[in-house]
Formats: structure tokens, sequence, C-alpha cells
């Protein structure tokens, strides 16, 4: 396996786990975990699922801790039982942040490693728990060849819910060299969590208004790896609101995603800056898989579809998503009102279906493209959001700010709050409403689904004719041109 790894909790687990590891005497403890598996693109995420915890006699603290086989066995046909893998946590009490394996630990997992693979089908996941600051380390036992096992290191452990943290492993993932660039930045919230800031792996669905202002802001930031998600070809209609669009873009038949790694790359504060455009839908397999590579997701978008698969990604996968949208009511050609909304769908926090952010009926309309078709749309209400489409750039701009707020209180909670609810600003009235409550009861997102990665039993992905049809369009455009543009074009984007 060539992918990058990575292990994912709740801060439910995390907590669980903390409760029992960090014991008052100073003394180590460990105890078995089981999990799922998450594949991404080129990331595969060992989600824990459940905390095995030691019974009476199953293992002893004596300074160190042993435990007996029996634990291991009652845990491992636990996991077998439930299709999950086994993970091994041990602690180092005095330790802080990534905790590498000494020759100790490795000899233990080395240990069950085999047994392990065999009675649950996947391979032993090791993890190191640091009880100064409740950091995380962790790798992945594989079979190198019959009968041996190789420690592989994880490049990150992220902890998902009100707050976001992730513990990096910085031989895999080093802090980014330090610059004057972000001088201020790192003044307002210190070079730590500028480090860890700087190392998430950040996607963005929807490079329209919004999203484009997003990036801006990203990449300012000092964040260093962002995938871009569009499927979209930048439109003369889109030039009162698309950030740095320009009527060349138009002329070029440029996509949104392409433009949106252009500027991000000019805007880039950090020096290892990478942009990554996708072309695709997160609805389709493909953008899917990548979008499974991001610790953390902006949604940017405003149709049913994506917001079911990205509402599945936050739940099923743990990976926050940070969604937000505008509705602007100009009815009868006036100004009445506008408002705009920003939330994280997470663990502990209520979903985009809970919110009311996509109604799951249309889901299946988008899928089978009546939500393309003018007289479907004719027949809804006239007020109703798929119809609307008043936009103007100040109230895209709004909507960023108030995404982007709630991305920096979730990953530096200030005065050590990180959820501070469901927002939506009301312009009329310049009031802020907030929600503080969790998923409806019976919600399967922060529910059944939760933590079940690849083994969650719905398939939200399939053929995206929209998209099909925008890239088609794009590629036809620029296949009419002339040879001469075509190269130009291609010097042109070369030299980006
Ligand atoms: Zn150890
Ligand atoms: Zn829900």
């Amino acid at each position: 396996m060539i992918s990058r790894l990575s292990v994912a909790m709740t801060s439910d687990t995390a907590q669980r786990l903390t409760d029992h590891l960090r014991r008052a005497d100073g003394q180590e403890d460990c105890c078995f975990v089981l999990w799922r598996p998450s594949t991404g693109a080129s990331r595969t995420s060992a989600l824990l699922s459940e905390v095995v915890l030691p019974q009476g006699g199953e293992r002893i603290v004596h300074g160190t801790v042993d435990f007996t086989s029996g634990y291991f066995l009652r845990a491992a046909a636990l996991a077998a039982e439930h299709g999950c893998g086994l993970g091994f946590v041990h602690a180092h009490p005095r330790g802080r942040g990534w905790q590498r394996l000494n020759t100790v630990d490795h000899e233990a997992e080395a240990s069950f490693a085999a047994q392990t693979q065999v009675i649950t089908g996947r391979p032993l996941v090791g993890l190191t728990f640091a009880g100064a600051d409740a950091g995380f380390g962790a790798r992945v036992w594989q079979q190198q060849a019959p009968r041996r096992y190789a420690s592989a290191e994880a490049e990150s452990v992220r902890v998902v819910g009100g707050r976001l943290t992730v513990t990096v492993n910085n031989r895999l993932l080093p802090a980014p060299p330090a610059t004057n660039r972000q001088l201020r930045t790192v003044s307002a919230w210190g070079q730590v969590t500028q480090d860890d800031l700087a190392r998430l792996r950040v996607g963005v669905v929807g490079c329209g208004s919004v999203g484009m202002l997003i990036v801006e802001a990203l990449a300012r930031t000092g964040i260093q790896n962002l995938s871009l998600f569009d499927f979209d070809t930048v439109e003369e209609l889109n030039l009162d609101r698309l950030l740095h669009a320009t009527i060349r873009d138009v002329r070029l038949h440029r996509a949104k995603a392409h433009l949106a790694a252009r500027t991000s790359r000019r805007a880039a504060t950090a020096v290892n800056f990478r942009a990554t455009p996708y072309e695709l839908s997160v609805a389709e397999s493909e953008g899917f898989a990548a979008a499974a590579d991001c610790d953390v997701i902006f949604s940017c978008v405003d149709r049913p579809w994506p917001r079911a698969v990205l509402n599945l990604l936050a739940y099923a996968h743990l990976i926050p998503v940070i969604d937000g949208g505008i509705a602007v009511d100009a009815r009868g050609g006036r100004l009445r009102g506008a408002e705009w909304r920003a939330h994280i769908a997470a663990p502990g926090r209520a979903c985009l279906e809970c919110l009311g952010q996509y109604d799951p009926a249309h889901v299946s309309a988008e899928r089978d493209g009546s939500l393309d078709d003018p007289a479907y749309i004719t027949g809804l209400a006239a007020d109703h959001p798929l119809r609307r489409k008043e936009n103007v750039f100040v109230f895209s701009t709004s909507a960023a700010a108030a995404q982007l707020n709630q991305f920096i209180t979730m990953t530096t909670a200030p005065n050590g709050i990180a959820d501070t609810g469901a927002h939506l600003y009301h312009l009329t009235t310049g009031t802020l409403d907030r929600r503080e409550d969790g998923c409806e009861k019976g919600c399967p997102y922060d529910g059944m689904l939760r933590g079940l990665g690849d083994d969650a039993p719905v398939t939200v992905t399939g053929r995206h004719m929209a998209a099909e049809q925008a890239r088609a369009a794009r590629r036809l455009a620029i296949h009419r041109w002339p040879l001469r543009a075509r190269r130009a074009v291609d010097d042109l984007l070369l030299r980006l």
C-alpha cells in the first residue's frame, strides 16, 4: 500500500480514551479499539469506532502495562464480529505531541500484528497516547511477506467534533519554514496554531463567488494544501461576483477550478504551496475519493446532491464540512432582505439535512437530471431556493467571512470555545440567530452512519450528467479555436 495513512476519531471517543488512559497515579495504561477504513484517492484513514475497555484482571499495571491474551482475543473476536479492524492504544503519561514507537512498544505490537490480521482480516493499528497534551501518534502494521509485518507511520491523528484537533507527524509532514509573510497572522494566534493550520489539507467544493473568496483567504493565511472542486466554466454572468475572473477567462472558457488554482497560487504565502484543481463534482466517484483525502471541507455549493454527499463525508468519514448559503428576498424586483448562513457538519453538531440545507427528495431529482430540466424548476414555488438566482457580491463576501470564522473558531478555539453553533444572519434587522443543538432524534448521519467510512451502506456517487456536459462543452469550445489561439493558451497555462 503506497497510500498516505491517517487515523480519525470523534471527540467523544478521544474523551473516553483520555479518561481511561490518563491515570491519577501517573502509570501507563492501555486498551483496545475497533476501527473501520475510509479510503480516499491518496490517503487511507482508520476511523476508530469503539473503545473496548479492559475488564477486571485483563491488564496488569505495574509502572508499565501488560494485558492478558484473553483481553486480546475478546477484543479481536469483537472486531471480527463487527467487521472492524483492531487497534491497540497505550499511554506515555508524560509524552507530548506525536509519539513514536520505541523498541519496547515495537516488540509488543509486533507480537500480535500477525494474529490480528488473521482474526480480523485487517492490519493492526497501533496508537500511542501522549498524557501531557492528549495528543496521539499512530502506525499501521502492514504485511510485507508471509508472517513478516512492518509498521508504517501515519501522517496524522484527527479528533473531530466541536473542535478539530490534529496531531501531526512532523517527520512526514514537517512544520512549514518560518517566513515574514505571515507575521501578522502568527502574532494573532501563535506559531503552534499556525503550524497546525498550515498543514491541514483543506478542500473547497464549489469555486463560485463564495468559494473563490474562501480560496483567497486560505491561501493568504498560509494553508499549504488546497483541493479545489468545480466542474463549471467561467461565464460572463459570473463577472459581477467572481473574484479575479476577467472577460479573458470567459473567452478562454476557463474552468472555475483552474481559475481558483491560479488565484490561490498568486495569493499563497506558504512556501510549499500546492493547489490541486478537480474539474469534478464530489458526487462523481473520482471527486468523492479526492474529497475523502481532505481534513476539512468548505461546502460552497447550492445543490442538494453534493450537499448530501458532503453530509455523508462529515459523519461517516469524519471530515468536518463548513457549509453556508445566501438567500436574497427580491420580491417585486426590490431588495427586501437577505440572509446568510454558516455552520459546520461534524459529529455532535447538527447535520446539513437537519439544518434544512437540502431536501433529500431533491437529491434524487438532481440525480435523475430533473433539476436541470427547466420544466421541473418552473413547477417549484416561486420563492423556492432552487429557483432563486438573485445574488450580490457583497453578500458573498459576508457568507464567505461567516464560513471562514466558523473554520477559525473550530480550529483555534478562542478562549477554549470551538463550537458556537449554526449561524443565520439577517441583513434587514442586523441580527444573528444561533442554533446550538445537534441532529434531530433518529437522524442517521450523527447516528448509525457515524464513523462507518467505506462500510456506510449507501451509494451517494454516480454519473453526473451536468458535470459531464460542462466538461464536454469546454473541450469542444477549445477545439473550435484556431491552432494559434490554442497554442497561446497552452503557453499561458504553462506559465501559471
Ligand atoms: Zn510506549
Ligand atoms: Zn442530522
